[in-house]
C-alpha cells in the first residue's frame, strides 16, 4: 500500500457539493481498486463559510490547504450572498487560497473528446483530437500591478490605471512549469504576449527564451503575439501543444479555447504554486465552471468537469498518470455510448442526471480498471 496522499475537498456552493459527491465516489473507486489510500478532509469555502462563520474562508481552512498535497475544490458563489460588499463576497475565498498558496500558474486544458466534437463552435475536423495546455501566470501582472486605481482630475475628467508589471523571478517560474509540461507532451512551447507594443512582453519574451536556451534546449520554443494567439486558436487549433502566457492573456486564450471543446460541464483546471522543502508543490484543483445556481439542487450538474479535476490531481500531486488516465478514457467511454447531461445534450442521445452520468463513470471503471 502507497503511502497516504492528503487531499481537502471544499465542495462550496450551488453545484459544487453536487459534483464532489460524485468525485468521493471515484476517490473511494481508487482505494478500492488501487493500493493507494487518501488521507480526505472536507471543510467550507465560499457562501457556505459565511453561512457558518461570517467569512467566505476561515484561517484554520486556509492553514490546512497549505498542509495538504491537494486541495479539491467544487465552486463558489449565488445570489444569495451577491448584494455583500465585495471584501467579504465567496469568491473572496477562492482568491485568497490563490494568494496565500502562491498558486502562480494556471493550467487549463483544452481536450476536446470525440464524442462532442459537434458540440463545438468549430467544424468537426478542426476540434477533433484536440488537446491543447494554457499555462496562465495567475499571480502577477496587470491584474495586481500597482499603481492601481481611479483618479479624479477636476473639471469632470477621470483617470482610470492598472499597471502591468512582471518580474524576472516571476516569469522564470512560471515559464518552468510550461517547459517542464511541454517536455512531458510534445515537446513544443508557444509564448504569447505582446512584446511588439509592451516592454513588460519584451521582458517577458527574452526571459523565456533564456529559460528555453538554459534549461530545457529539448523543446521547441516559439512566440506569438497574444492577438495572433487568439485568431490562430479560432482557425487551426491543432498547431498548439502548451502555451504559456501571462495572467490578463491568458485569461482570455482559455477561455476561448475551452469553448472549442464544447461546455463549461467538462473542463477541469489545476493551480500550481512552488515545491515547498518536502518536495511537495502546492496545488488546488476545480473545475472552470461557477456554482450554477439556475440548476443547483436539481441533480442536473454536469460531475465531469469536477471528476476531471481530480484526474488531474492524480497526474500533477500524486504521481498516478495511470489512474488519471483512467479517468479520461471512463468519461471518454461513458460520452462515446451517449449519456449526456443537459448541458451537452445532443439529438439521438440519453439525457442523464448528475448521478446517474456518476453511476456510469464508476461501471465504465470497474470494466476498464480491473
Ligand atoms: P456558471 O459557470 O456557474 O454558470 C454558467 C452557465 O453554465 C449556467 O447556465 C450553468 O447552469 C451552466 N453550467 C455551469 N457549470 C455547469 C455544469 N457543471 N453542468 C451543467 N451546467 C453548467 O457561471 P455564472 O452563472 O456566471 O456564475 C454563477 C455563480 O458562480 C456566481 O456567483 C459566480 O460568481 C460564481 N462563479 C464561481 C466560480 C468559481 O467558483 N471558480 C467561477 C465562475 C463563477
Amino acid at each position: 500500500m502507497a503511502s497516504n496522499k492528503s487531499l481537502l475537498i471544499l465542495p462550496g456552493d450551488g453545484i459544487g457539493p453536487e459534483a464532489m459527491t460524485e468525485v468521493r465516489r471515484v476517490v473511494d473507486w481508487m482505494e478500492h481498486n488501487r493500493a493507494v489510500k487518501f488521507d480526505l478532509d472536507e471543510d467550507l469555502v465560499g457562501g457556505a463559510s459565511i453561512d457558518k462563520h461570517g467569512i467566505p474562508i476561515t484561517d484554520e481552512v486556509v492553514e490546512k490547504a497549505q498542509n495538504v498535497d491537494a486541495v479539491l475544490l467544487g465552486a463558489v458563489g449565488g445570489p444569495k450572498w451577491d448584494n455583500l460588499d465585495f471584501s467579504v463576497k465567496p469568491e473572496r475565498g477562492l482568491l485568497r487560497l490563490r494568494k496565500d498558496l502562491e498558486l502562480y500558474a494556471n493550467l487549463r486544458p483544452a481536450i476536446c473528446f470525440d464524442a462532442l466534437v459537434d458540440a463545438s463552435s468549430l467544424k468537426p475536423e478542426l476540434v477533433s483530437g484536440l488537446d491543447i495546455m494554457i499555462v496562465r501566470e495567475l499571480t502577477g501582472g496587470v491584474y495586481f500591478g500597482e499603481p492601481r486605481g481611479i483618479e479624479d482630475l477636476g473639471n469632470g475628467v477621470r483617470r482610470g490605471v492598472n499597471t502591468q508589471v512582471y518580474t524576472t523571478p516571476e516569469i522564470h517560474r512560471v515559464a518552468r512549469v510550461a517547459f517542464e509540461l511541454a517536455k512531458k507532451r510534445d515537446g513544443r512551447l508557444v509564448s504569447c504576449v505582446k512584446a511588439n507594443v509592451m516592454e513588460s512582453g519584451v521582458l517577458w519574451r527574452e526571459e523565456v527564451t533564456i529559460i528555453g536556451e538554459t534549461e530545457f534546449p529539448e523543446v521547441e520554443l516559439s512566440h506569438m503575439y497574444a492577438d495572433n494567439a487568439a485568431m490562430q486558436l479560432v482557425r487551426a487549433p491543432k498547431q498548439f501543444d502548451v502555451i504559456v502566457t501571462d495572467n490578463l492573456f491568458g485569461d482570455i486564450l482559455s477561455d476561448c479555447a475551452a469553448m472549442l471543446t464544447g461546455s463549461l460541464g467538462m473542463l477541469p483546471s489545476a493551480s500550481l504554486g512552488d515545491v515547498d522543502e518536502h518536495g511537495r508543490r502546492k496545488a488546488m484543483y476545480e473545475p472552470v465552471h461557477g456554482s450554477a445556481p439556475d440548476i443547483a439542487g436539481q441533480n442536473l450538474a454536469n460531475p465531469i468537469a469536477t471528476i476531471l479535476s481530480y484526474a488531474m490531481a492524480l497526474r500533477y500531486s500524486f504521481d498516478m498518470p495511470e489512474e488519471a488516465d483512467l479517468i479520461e478514457t471512463a468519461v471518454q467511454n461513458v460520452l462515446a455510448g451517449g449519456m449526456r447531461t443537459a448541458d451537452i445534450m445532443a439529438e439521438g442521445m440519453a439525457k442523464v442526471a448528475t448521478t446517474t452520468m456518476g453511476d456510469a463513470i464508476l461501471r465504465e471503471l470497474d470494466k476498464i480498471g480491473n
